[in-house]
C-alpha cells in the first residue's frame, strides 16, 4: 500500500483543485518559502484525522479553508482526498484503490468519505489503524519529533512499538469498551 495521490480543493493556499501524485519510491517536494509544501503535509494529516487546528498551524478549523487572495474570494469549503494504492489489500477493503476524503464547510459541517461514500471519522481511523498510517502513527515525522521521541519516558516510547506491532487497534477497542 502506498499513497498515490493527494487531491485538494480549497485547502489552505490551494484554491483551485490541485493534484499531487506520488510514485512508489522516494518523492521530494521542493519549492520556494511559502509556496505550500507544509500545507501539503497538513492536508494529509488532516484527512488522517487531525482535529487540532493548532497542529495545522491555525487558530480554528476554518483556517484550513482557502481564505482568499487579492484577486480571489475565499472558498466556502475545503476538501482533501487521499488516494491509496491498495493492490496488496492492506486496507481491509475490496478495491485496489481507496480514496479517503474529508470536507469541511464554513458552516461547520464535516464530511468523511471512503471511496466517495459517507462514513464516520471512526470508520476511517479504524481502517487505517495498524497499517502504519493514521493520525497518531509515525508516518509523518515533523520537525522536533525525533528529539521528542528520544526524550520520552520508556512507557511512552513503548506506544511507538505497539503501533508498529499492530496492537493499537485492540487497545483502543478495550478502552472504548471499558468506558461504556
Ligand atoms: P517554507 O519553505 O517556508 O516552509 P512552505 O512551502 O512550507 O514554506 P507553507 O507554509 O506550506 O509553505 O505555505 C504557507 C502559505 O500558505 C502562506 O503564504 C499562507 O498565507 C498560505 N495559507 C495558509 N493558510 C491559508 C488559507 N487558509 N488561505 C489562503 N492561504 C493560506
Ligand atoms: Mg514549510
Amino acid at each position: 500500500m502506498h499513497l498515490k495521490k493527494v487531491e485538494m480543493i480549497g485547502f489552505k493556499s490551494f484554491a483551485n483543485k490541485t493534484t499531487i501524485e506520488f510514485d512508489s519510491g522516494f518523492t521530494a517536494i521542493v519549492g520556494p518559502n511559502g509556496s505550500g509544501k507544509s500545507n501539503i503535509t497538513e492536508a494529509i494529516k488532516w484527512v488522517l484525522g487531525e482535529q487540532s487546528a493548532k497542529s495545522l498551524r491555525g487558530r480554528k478549523m476554518d483556517d484550513v479553508i482557502f481564505g482568499g487572495a487579492s484577486n480571489r474570494s475565499k472558498a466556502q469549503y475545503a476538501e482533501v482526498t487521499l488516494v491509496f494504492d491498495n493492490s496488496d489489500h492492506l486496507l481491509n477493503i475490496d478495491t485496489d484503490e481507496v480514496g479517503m476524503t474529508r470536507r469541511y464547510t464554513r458552516a461547520g459541517e464535516s464530511t468523511y468519505m471512503i471511496n466517495r461514500k459517507n462514513c464516520r471519522l471512526k470508520d476511517m481511523t479504524e481502517l487505517m489503524m495498524d497499517t502504519g498510517i493514521g493520525r497518531d502513527s509515525f508516518s509523518i515525522i515533523s520537525q522536533g519529533q525525533v528529539e521528542a521521541i528520544f526524550m520520552q519516558k520508556p512507557e511512552d516510547r513503548r506506544a511507538i512499538f505497539e503501533e508498529a506491532a499492530g496492537v493499537m487497534k485492540y487497545k483502543n477497542r478495550k478502552k472504548e469498551a471499558s468506558n461504556k
